[in-house]
C-alpha cells in the first residue's frame, strides 16, 4: 500500500474499527433480507507527508456510490454558516458582476444562491444529480460531473477560469486528491484565489472525533499534509483560518505558487502549532485507538446501566458519523429502538449495520423515549434548540457519546 499523496509505503496504522457498511448505505425493508457488504474500516498514517487516509479497495468508486443524496440546505447553521462565508469572501476578494465563482461540489446550491443573489456570476460542479437539479432550479448553473484535472482542463477550454474557487467539505472525500488539486490549479485564473474547507486532523485527535471516519472520508488533512498537496500542483496556501465547524476546521486561502501575494503569518503560526501537537510524530497516532476505545466502552457502559434500569433510549441524526459509532459500538435495536432525522428522503429506512429504523422526529413525541442521544454531536445546539422542549416535557434527557459520555442539559 502506498500512500496516495506521495506514494512512500503505508506502514502505520492509525486507528482500526473493525468493518462496517459504507456509511450513506441506507437500507430499505426489503434490503434487510438481503446480505450486506462491509469493508475494513481502517486508518493509515503516511510517515513522509502526514496525511491520515483510508486505504483503497477495487472497485471503491461503484461500491461507494449510493443514491442517496444529502441535501446542504437542511441543515440551518450550515445554511448560515454559507451566508457568512459568501459575505467575508465577496468583500475581501472584492468579487463583483465582472468576477466569476466556482463551487465544486456544488450540492443543492445552499452556498452559490448568495453569489447568484449578489449578481457574481457562478458555476457549481455537482455529481449527484438530484441536489444538481435543486440548484439549477434556484438559477445557478451547474455540471454534473465529478472535479479533477480533466474537467478543469474542460472548462478552461471553453475560456472558464474563476477568480474564486471553493470547495467546503469537499477535499476530504476526494479519493485521488492529487488528481482534483491539479484540477483546482488549471480551473484557476492568475491571482485568484481558492478557499477550501476540511475537518481539522489535530482536532479530531484532540477531541477523540473517531466517529468522524468512514469510508468515504478518504483524508483526514492538516495544514501539514495540505501544504505538501497544493506545492506538488504549483499551489501554494497563503492563509488559513480555523473555523468552529464540524468540530473543528480549517479554511485554507490558495493561490498560485508565483502570486506575488504574501503569505500571511498565521500559515507558519499553524504549521508550528500543528508540530507543537505532535502531528509530525507517530506517537502520537500509535496513542489514538486506545482512546477511541475508550469513547467507545463508556458509551456502552451508559447504554448498559440506562437499560439495566428499565429506561428507552432513541437516538437522532441518521448522519455518517453515527453509523461509524454505532457499528464500532455493535449497537442493534435492542439498545436503541430507533434514529430520528428531519431528512424525509431517509425516513422509513433503516441504518447501515444496525439496522435501527429511521423515522421523523414526530415520533420523538409520539414515542416519548427517556433518553435521546445526538449522533451528529456539532449540531447538538440546533437540534436541542428544536426539540428541548417537548423531550422535557415528557421527562427526557438529551445525551452526546463523543467527545466523552455526557448527558446535556
Ligand atoms: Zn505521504
Amino acid at each position: 500500500m502506498r500512500c496516495r499523496h506521495c506514494q512512500a509505503g503505508l506502514n502505520h496504522v492509525f486507528l482500526d474499527l473493525g468493518y462496517a457498511p459504507p456509511s450513506n448505505a441506507y437500507l430499505s425493508e426489503a434490503e434487510l433480507h438481503a446480505p450486506e457488504v462491509t469493508f475494513p474500516l481502517k486508518l493509515y498514517v503516511c510517515d513522509q507527508c502526514w496525511l491520515v487516509q483510508t486505504i483503497d479497495y477495487s472497485r471503491a468508486d461503484e461500491l461507494f456510490a449510493h443514491d442517496y443524496a444529502y441535501f446542504s440546505s437542511t441543515s440551518q447553521s450550515w445554511l448560515q454558516h454559507a451566508a457568512d462565508y459568501a459575505d467575508m469572501i465577496s468583500k475581501r476578494l472584492s468579487l463583483s458582476q465582472r468576477s466569476f465563482v466556482i463551487e465544486v461540489a456544488s450540492n443543492d446550491g445552499y452556498l452559490l444562491k448568495n453569489f447568484l443573489s449578489a449578481g457574481v456570476p457562478c458555476l457549481g460542479i455537482e455529481p449527484t444529480s438530484s441536489t444538481a437539479v435543486a440548484a439549477q432550479e434556484l438559477g445557478i448553473p451547474v455540471m454534473q460531473e465529478f472535479f479533477g484535472a480533466q474537467t478543469a482542463r474542460h472548462l478552461l477550454q471553453e475560456g472558464k477560469q474563476a477568480d474564486l474557487i471553493c470547495g467546503n467539505n469537499v477535499y476530504a472525500h476526494v479519493p485521488d486528491i492529487n488528481d482534483f488539486t491539479e484540477g483546482l490549479e488549471i480551473a484557476l485564473k492568475e491571482g485568484g484565489t481558492i478557499t477550501l474547507e476540511f475537518p481539522h486532523l489535530m482536532r479530531l485527535i484532540q477531541h477523540t472525533q473517531f466517529d468522524t471516519v468512514y469510508h468515504e472520508h478518504f483524508s483526514y488533512l492538516s495544514l501539514t499534509s495540505a501544504t505538501s498537496i497544493f506545492s506538488k500542483a504549483g499551489l501554494r496556501i497563503y492563509d488559513v483560518q480555523e473555523l468552529p465547524t464540524h468540530g473543528g476546521s480549517l479554511r485554507l486561502f490558495g493561490c498560485r505558487e508565483a502570486d506575488p501575494r504574501p503569505t500571511e503569518p498565521a500559515v507558519s503560526e499553524m504549521l508550528k502549532r500543528e508540530e507543537d501537537f505532535g502531528l509530525l510524530d507517530l506517537r502520537l497516532y500509535k496513542d489514538f485507538q486506545g482512546k477511541a476505545n475508550t469513547v467507545k466502552n463508556n458509551f456502552l457502559a451508559f447504554l448498559l446501566e440506562q437499560k439495566e434500569l428499565g429506561k428507552s433510549v432513541a437516538a437522532y441524526g441518521a448522519a455518517a458519523k453515527g453509523n461509524t459509532l454505532i457499528n464500532y459500538a455493535g449497537l442493534k435495536t435492542d439498545i436503541i429502538d430507533f434514529v430520528c432525522d428531519a431528512a424525509p428522503s431517509k425516513q422509513g429506512k433503516f441504518l447501515p449495520g444496525s439496522h435501527i429504523p429511521i423515522l421523523p422526529p414526530d415520533q420523538l413525541a409520539a414515542r416519548q423515549p427517556d433518553w435521546v442521544v445526538i449522533l451528529p454531536w456539532n449540531l447538538s445546539e440546533e437540534i436541542i434548540k428544536q426539540h428541548g422542549n417537548a423531550v422535557t416535557s415528557w421527562g427526557g434527557q438529551f445525551a452526546v457519546a463523543v467527545p466523552k459520555m455526557a448527558i446535556l442539559a
